[in-house]
C-alpha cells in the first residue's frame, strides 16, 4: 500500500515535470462528467499539447498506474470511488477551415466543428446540432444523430499511439454505429481531425439546425445531469427470430430499432433508484435527479437489461462508457 502511494507521489512530481500539462490532485470526477457523478481522480491532468499528452500517458504507463483520457464528460459513468490513477484532458481546441477541409483539434468541442461547418455552407455535421462533447470523443463513438453519423466526412484521424503521432484514413479507423477502433485500443489518443464536406445551401443548413436545436432542448434540457441515451439501438437483422416480426415499420430508421421501443414495453418509462429516474418520455434516457450514484446507474442499467432479455431474448448494450 505504502509502495503504491509512493509510486503515485513519484509519479506526480514527474507530471509536474512536463511542459503544457497542468495537474491536480484528489480531483472530484463528478465535476468533469455530466452525470454528475463519480468520486475523485488521485491525479488529473490538462495537457495543452500532443506532447504534453503523449509524455504524461508514457510516465503513467512505466509507474504502472491507470491511465483515463476524458473528453468533456458527456458519456461518461465515472465509478463513485474515483480513480485510482491519472484521468487526462486534452485541452488543445484548435479549428480552421482550410482548402476545402476543416481540421479540429480533439479537445475542442463538437458545437464549435458544427457551427464552423454550417457557417461556411458544409453539408452534413449540422445534424449534430447540440450533441454535447469533446471533438475526440465524437471520433471515438462515432457520434451522429439525424441521418448523420461524423464518419461520413472524416478524411484523416491523428492520434497518439504512445510513442508517436500517427495518422489513419477513415476505413482503418474500423467506423461502425457507435463504434470506432478506438473504442477497442484504448492506448491510442486522439488528437485531432481533418474532415471533408460537401457543399450545402448555408440557409437551409442552419434553419434545420435550428430545428433541430428545439427538439433536442426540449428532450436534453442543457441542465440535465445525463449521458444521453444510456443504451445503443439495435440493428433489426441482429434481432431474434419472433422479435423482428413484432416491430412495427415506423419504429425503424435506417434498419435500426431504438432500444426504447423495448424499455418501454419492460416497463422503463418512469423507474427510479435513488436520485437516478428514467425519464418519464424517453425509456432510454436515465438521468441524476440530484443525489445520485454510479452504482444506482449501474443497478438500474443491470435490472433493465434484465428485463429485456427475459422479454425479448437480447442482450442490451450500453453506449454510455465507463471510467474507474
Ligand atoms: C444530453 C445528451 C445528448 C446526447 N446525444 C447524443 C446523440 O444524439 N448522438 C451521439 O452520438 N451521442 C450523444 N450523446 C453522447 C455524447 O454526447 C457523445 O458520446 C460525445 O461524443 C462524447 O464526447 P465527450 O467529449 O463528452 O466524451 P467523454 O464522455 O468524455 O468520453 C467518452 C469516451 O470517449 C473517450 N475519449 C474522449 N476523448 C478521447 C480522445 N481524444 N481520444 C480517445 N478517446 C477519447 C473516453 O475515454 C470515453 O471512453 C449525448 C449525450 C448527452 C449528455
Amino acid at each position: 500500500m505504502e509502495t503504491a502511494i509512493q509510486e503515485a507521489a513519484q509519479l506526480a512530481d514527474r507530471l509536474r515535470a512536463i511542459e503544457g500539462l497542468h495537474l491536480e490532485t484528489a480531483v472530484p470526477l463528478k465535476a468533469h462528467t455530466r452525470f454528475d457523478v463519480g468520486g475523485p481522480a488521485d491525479l488529473f491532468a490538462r495537457a495543452a499539447n500532443p506532447s504534453a499528452l503523449g509524455e504524461a500517458f508514457v510516465a503513467t504507463r512505466r509507474a504502472g498506474i491507470p491511465f483515463y483520457l476524458l473528453g468533456d464528460g458527456t458519456n461518461v459513468v465515472a465509478s463513485d470511488e474515483g480513480f485510482r490513477g491519472l484521468v487526462a484532458r486534452y485541452a488543445a481546441d484548435g479549428l480552421v477551415y482550410r482548402d476545402g477541409a476543416v481540421e479540429a483539434d480533439a479537445g475542442g468541442s463538437l458545437q464549435a466543428l458544427v457551427d464552423l461547418t454550417v457557417e461556411h455552407g458544409l453539408e452534413g455535421l449540422h445534424t449534430l446540432e447540440r450533441i454535447p462533447g469533446s471533438v475526440g470523443g465524437a471520433i471515438y463513438g462515432n457520434a451522429g444523430a439525424y441521418g448523420n453519423q461524423i464518419d461520413q466526412f472524416v478524411q484523416r484521424v491523428d492520434f497518439l499511439d504512445g510513442t508517436r503521432v500517427r495518422s489513419f484514413g477513415p476505413r482503418e479507423c474500423e467506423f461502425e454505429y457507435r463504434e470506432s477502433i478506438f473504442k477497442r485500443r484504448k492506448d491510442w489518443l486522439i488528437i485531432g481531425v481533418r474532415l471533408v464536406l460537401p457543399r450545402g445551401d448555408p440557409a437551409a443548413l442552419r434553419l434545420r439546425a435550428a430545428e433541430i436545436r428545439e427538439i433536442r432542448d426540449e428532450k436534453f434540457p442543457p441542465t440535465m445531469h445525463c449521458a444521453g441515451s444510456i443504451f445503443k439501438n439495435l440493428y433489426l437483422e441482429s434481432l431474434p427470430p419472433g422479435v423482428a416480426e413484432e416491430v412495427p415499420a415506423r419504429a425503424v430508421r435506417s434498419g435500426k430499432v431504438a432500444s426504447a421501443f423495448f424499455l418501454e414495453r419492460v416497463g422503463a418509462k418512469g423507474m427510479r433508484n435513488g436520485g437516478i429516474e428514467i425519464a418519464s418520455y424517453h425509456a432510454n434516457l436515465l438521468y441524476n435527479r440530484g443525489g445520485g450514484t454510479a452504482a444506482q446507474i449501474h443497478e438500474l442499467v443491470i435490472e433493465l437489461k434484465r428485463r429485456v432479455r427475459e422479454s425479448f431474448g437480447f442482450e442490451l448494450e450500453e453506449e454510455v462508457q465507463y471510467a474507474g
